[in-house]
């Protein structure tokens, strides 16, 4: 039976792990503040070496590009525990650049490497509908393939070039924002007339301006519930990694240019660590209105 191995149980990692667990899967994970492995019914290691010895796959879900290079080539690194024929698939959303250099460093080892970003927020992983953009060798893929099934409805290879699945995320972070920042306008816009708030969004989801955001994290904003399935800190992770794509390629991205301001100015006020959809807040600023005032 393939060993399987999980690094990262945050709000993503940790359901992902869990629908592994679920799926009868043979899993050792990692976590380097090791009380959120406390609820999983697995083998838990020391520390990413560890890991390593004891897997034939293993999933990454961190945060950010240094930190899967730390779990990865750092001291206790999981390669350095790692055989020859093992692959990576990493879940981090991170450069689509600088993981071609980790999956160049990671073959030779001889561990193949997959980029698989993912979307989809704290309920897709819990409840296992996840979407996943994919790039790496087709038969590394296919080797990944049956684990992610576990958590996700849509896998999509997006091409063999390590990164193409980072650079697909990158598009998809294109779409959250801009989709958030309408959800944003419409409401206020909706406040300002002096609408219901529920009846107008019940209204128009399911029009032609309607979308996952509208109808996930609207609801939230109406309430002024704040809670993160996603962090503003995070998402700007992920508008820096689009920004800097663009630029290399020269392609203009006004409007996420804006939204990465708008969340900068929630940052300087120390709402990093607020759901993304707090961006409502940045914009009730400029209009002297709130939700539900
Ligand atoms: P999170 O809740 O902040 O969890 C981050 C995880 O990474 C934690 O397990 C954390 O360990 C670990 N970590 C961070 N830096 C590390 C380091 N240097 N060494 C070892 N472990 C480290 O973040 P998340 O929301 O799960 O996001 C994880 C990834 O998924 C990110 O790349 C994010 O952009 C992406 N993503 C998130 C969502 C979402 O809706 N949340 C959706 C799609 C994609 P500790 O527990 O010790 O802090």
């Amino acid at each position: 039976m393939t060993r399987v191995g999980f690094i990262g149980l945050g709000t993503m990692g940790h359901g992902m792990a869990a629908n592994l667990l679920m799926a009868g899967n043979r899993l050792t994970v990692w976590n380097r503040t090791p009380e959120k492995a406390v609820d999983l019914v697995c083998d838990v290691a020391a520390n990413p070496i560890e890991l390593g010895k004891t897997s034939d796959i293993v999933f990454i879900c961190v945060s950010d590009t240094p930190d899967v290079e730390a779990v990865v080539f750092g001291e206790d690194g999981v390669i350095h525990g790692l055989e020859g024929g093992a692959l990576v698939v990493d879940h981090s959303t991170i450069s689509p650049g600088a993981t071609k250099a980790l999956a160049a460093r990671a073959a030779e080892s001889g561990v193949a490497w997959v980029d698989a970003p993912v979307s989809g927020g704290a309920e897709g992983a819990e409840n296992g509908t996840l979407a996943i953009m994919v790039g790496g060798p087709a038969e590394a893929v296919d080797r990944a393939r049956p684990y992610m099934e576990a958590y996700s409805r849509t896998i999509t290879h997006i091409g063999e070039e390590p990164g193409s699945g980072q650079m697909a995320k990158a598009v998809n972070q294109v779409l959250v924002v801009l989709n958030e920042l309408a959800a944003s306008e419409a409401l206020l816009l909706a406040q300002g007339a002096g609408l219901d708030l529920d009846t107008t969004l019940a209204a128009v989801e399911g029009g032609a301006g309607g979308s996952w955001m509208l109808s996930n994290r609207g609801p939230q904003m109406i309430e002024r519930n704040w809670q993160p399935g996603f962090t503003i800190d995070l998402q700007q992770k992920d508008l820096r990694i689009v920004l800097d794509a663009a630029d290399e390629l020269g392609v203009p991205l006004p409007g996420v240019s804006l939204v990465f301001q708008l969340y900068r100015a929630l940052q300087a006020q120390g709402l990093g660590s607020e759901g993304n959809h707090a961006l409502v807040k940045a914009l009730e600023q400029l209009a002297g209105i709130e939700l539900g005032s």
